[in-house]
């Protein structure tokens, strides 16, 4: 008999296709991950199984649980907790906006988890919000941190959806490698904004230029003189100087003034001079945080 029995498919990822799940003997409700691999590939590359087993330690209530990884005929299955539905599926499904304590719940939430994987040394690299999951009750969690590193990230996603540049800093966008956790930062900073907005992403580029340029437009443009080593990246080239037209009330007008200012030292250009996940969860945007989100951190 089967281990977990199939229910319906629950969506379409980065590494592959994803399925509600049973399992049979606890009747636990799990989601399984089938990872899509290269099919002339000889079955899975070993990095991965030996990355992917790694991630079963990475425990800490924000980051969706690995349970299992079962490997059979050539096939890899990650096993994870289910949860109710992705960030982006929310933002679709509300009527009215989100209240502001419950955009700070969320960002917290999200900075807890990625400061908790930064602190393992373990990088998302792709954080969206088709990979922050949350419960009915307000929990959120990460999912995929770590998958980057043990399967890369594919150009397109299972359903040949383009691998969005929504998320991604500008050095990554000028071509710097994805191995600093100032990336994550950066994108947890477009979902804050995001969250704030119920749901309007901040930078929505059609291609890497109008990516760059949207950045810009808000920031100013990336020049030698802000951001030393920005003219050495691989795939640079000098946009013009955009006239600052809009101001950051205007971008995100419904955060406070805390808010704004944890936005705008996470959302800086360079990437040396972005703040880090555990020091942007103790920045004073949270210092009315409900007592009960705190309770939440002490076991
Ligand atoms: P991902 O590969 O994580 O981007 O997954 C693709 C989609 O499957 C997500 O956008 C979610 O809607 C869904 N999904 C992924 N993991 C889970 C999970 N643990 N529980 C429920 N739904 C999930």
């Amino acid at each position: 008999m089967q281990k977990y029995e199939r229910l319906e498919k629950i969506g379409e990822g980065t590494y592959g296709t994803v399925f509600k799940a049973k399992n049979a003997h606890t009747q636990e409700i799990v989601a399984l991950k089938r990872v899509r691999l290269d099919e002339d590939d000889e079955g899975v590359p070993s990095s991965a199984l030996r990355e992917t087993c790694l991630l079963k330690e990475l425990k800490q209530r924000n980051i969706v649980n690995l349970i299992e990884v079962l490997y059979s005929e050539r096939k890899l299955t990650l096993v994870f907790e289910f949860c109710d539905m992705d960030l982006k599926k929310y933002f679709e499904t509300l009527s009215t906006p989100i209240d502001q304590v419950t955009v700070q719940t969320l960002f917290y939430q999200l900075l807890r988890g990625v400061a908790f994987c930064h602190s393992k040394n373990v990088l998302h690299r792709d954080l969206k919000p088709q990979n922050i999951l949350i419960n009915k009750n307000g929990e959120l969690k990460l999912a995929d941190f770590g998958l980057a590193r043990a399967f890369g990230i594919p150009v397109r996603c299972y359903s040949a959806e383009v691998v969005t540049l929504w998320y991604r800093p500008p050095d990554v966008l000028f071509g710097a490698k994805l191995y600093t956790t100032s990336i994550d930062v950066w994108s947890a900073a477009c979902i804050f904004a995001e969250l704030s907005t119920s749901g309007k992403p901040l930078f929505p580029g059609s291609d890497v230029d109008d990516q760059l340029q949207r950045i810009f437009k808000l920031l100013g443009t990336a020049s030698e003189s802000t951001w030393e080593g920005v003219s050495k990246l691989p795939e640079f080239k000098q946009f013009q100087e955009y006239p600052i037209s809009m101001t950051w009330e205007q971008v995100v007008p419904n955060l406070n003034n805390a808010g704004t200012d944890l936005l705008q030292l996470m959302m800086v250009c360079d990437p040396s001079k972005r703040i880090s996940a555990e020091v942007a969860y103790h920045h004073s945007y949270f210092d009315s945080l409900p007592n009960y989100i705190h309770l939440w951190y002490t076991d």
